[in-house]
């Protein structure tokens, strides 16, 4: 028998975590139409944005507004919703905070070759970092959620030995974070290596309940993933809408496992999620007629701009805008 309860919490990661890696300029309205469907489809945690450098990740780049928004602001008051905003550094955290955040994600890489990538920093001074940022946001009386990317393997430097995975687990929990989340950032992982994984953590003294999952679904091994952390006892998985997102470091690489086929999963099995599936199916189906249509409208923009300058001249600065967002190229932004 599992030794925990069996229900689980879904953390919905798609308006951050997906968003982000889609190079197609979303329109705050559509972010916050998005957070308002996950809400009404009985999601209970969604993580909302992050307060980055809009250079680095162009695409929350209008997180102050959204956070702003009269309908964050509403679900924030609900104290049975937590609603994270991932932090990069104490900037961030000051930001998040001014705008009455209550929930914040820190984040950290498992791997030196990732950490230099993605946060430009080793992976003891990110250890350093997300100590700093979550015992200031403790000092606050904000929760602290916890990430570790690249548990399994990492871009540059290979497989990731789960000493390593150790070592971050422990330094966020005894920063204070509430859990942690395990992040298959390439989505490599298997359920062997998952189990494995996971069993390492415990017997060294991490307890399960502090454990959630964040399995990308790049080889298609999401679910299973899932299935099999939830048989491990763990009680908590990230996943995204539609499985937006993905990992510019994994050409093609599908994104975050997909939140209606983790909810059919448990569902299918008796185990309480608290979603409303068909609300969840519509959302995804939804959301992704959105962002194809932004890029066809995008695309054409773009088009319009090429074919000379009296088309071009006659775009309106947003439409200029959104045309140079289409031919901007993905940077490599913050990456859980
Ligand atoms: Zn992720």
């Amino acid at each position: 028998m599992p030794p925990t309860s069996p229900t689980v919490r879904i953390v919905e990661v798609g308006p951050r975590d997906g968003l982000q890696n889609i190079a197609t300029h979303i329109p705050t309205s559509t972010k916050l139409d998005l957070i308002q469907r996950l809400h009404h489809a009985g999601l209970k945690s969604i993580e909302l944005t992050s307060v980055v450098s809009p250079r680095k990740i162009p695409q929350l780049a209008d997180c102050r507004d959204l956070l702003q928004h009269s309908l964050i602001r509403s679900l924030a008051s609900d104290p049975h919703l937590r609603l994270p905003v991932l932090v990069p550094n104490l900037r961030g955290l000051e930001i998040a905070h001014s705008l009455d955040v209550k929930e914040v994600a820190v984040f950290i890489s498992a791997t030196e070759g990732f950490s230099r990538a993605n946060i430009n920093c080793t992976v003891g001074q990110g250890i350093e970092r997300a100590r700093e940022v979550a015992s200031h946001a403790i000092a606050a009386g904000l929760a602290v959620r916890g990430y570790v990317s690249c548990i399994f393997s990492d871009p540059f430097d290979g497989l990731t030995s789960p000493a390593a995975v150790l070592r971050c687990v422990g330094a966020l929990l005894d920063a204070g974070c509430y859990e942690v989340s395990l992040g298959d950032t390439l989505g490599v992982g298997s359920p062997a290596t998952v189990r494995s994984l996971i069993r390492y953590l415990t017997d060294a003294g991490i307890p399960v309940s502090r454990l959630a999952g964040h399995f990308h679904d790049t080889y298609g091994r999401g679910v299973a993933n899932v299935w099999e952390a939830y048989t491990c006892g763990v009680r908590v998985f990230d996943s995204s809408v539609a499985g937006l997102g993905g990992c510019p470091f994994a050409p093609g690489a599908k994104g975050n496992v997909a939140t209606e086929d983790v909810a059919y999963m448990f569902h299918n099995a008796g185990i309480e999620t608290g979603i409303d599936l068909a609300s969840l199916v519509d959302t995804g189906a939804w959301i992704s007629k959105q962002l194809a249509d932004l890029d066809s409208t995008q695309n054409a923009i773009a088009a319009a701009g090429r074919v000379g300058t009296n088309s071009a001249s006659q775009m309106s600065s947003s439409q200029k805008h959104a045309a140079q967002q289409s031919w901007r190229l993905r940077d490599v932004g913050v990456l859980v």
